[in-house]
C-alpha cells in the first residue's frame, strides 16, 4: 500500500511539495527546473495560485515592516502560521454557515 506515484512526481508536483517550494520561488531561490515545475502547477491549479499570491503579499508585507533587510525567519514563521490559522478558523465558519 503505498500514495507515492514516482513517475508522476518527476513531471507533476502535488500541491504540498509546490506550497512547501513557494517562498523559494517568490524569493527567487528556486532553480530553474523546480520554478518551471512551479509555473506549470500555478497554471493549473487554483489552490496553489491563491497559496502563492498570499506568499507575494506575506512577503511585500515582510519587507514593509523590516525595510530592505530580510525579514528574520522566526517573524517568517509567525507570520505564516498565523495566515494558516486565519485559514483554518474561516472554513470552520463556513462549515457552520448552514
Ligand atoms: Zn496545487
Amino acid at each position: 500500500m503505498s500514495d507515492v506515484h514516482p513517475e508522476r512526481r518527476s513531471t507533476e508536483p502535488d500541491c504540498a511539495e509546490v506550497v512547501l517550494r513557494l517562498f523559494e520561488y517568490v524569493d527567487n531561490e528556486a532553480g530553474p527546473e523546480d520554478r518551471e515545475r512551479i509555473e506549470q502547477h500555478l497554471d493549473a491549479c487554483g489552490s496553489c495560485l491563491r497559496e502563492y499570491e498570499r506568499d507575494l503579499l506575506l512577503k511585500s508585507l515582510v519587507r514593509r515592516a523590516c525595510g530592505p533587510e530580510r525579514a528574520p525567519h522566526q517573524l517568517r514563521m509567525q507570520i505564516l502560521t498565523r495566515i494558516t490559522s486565519v485559514t483554518v478558523v474561516r472554513s470552520d465558519v463556513t462549515q457552520d454557515g448552514s
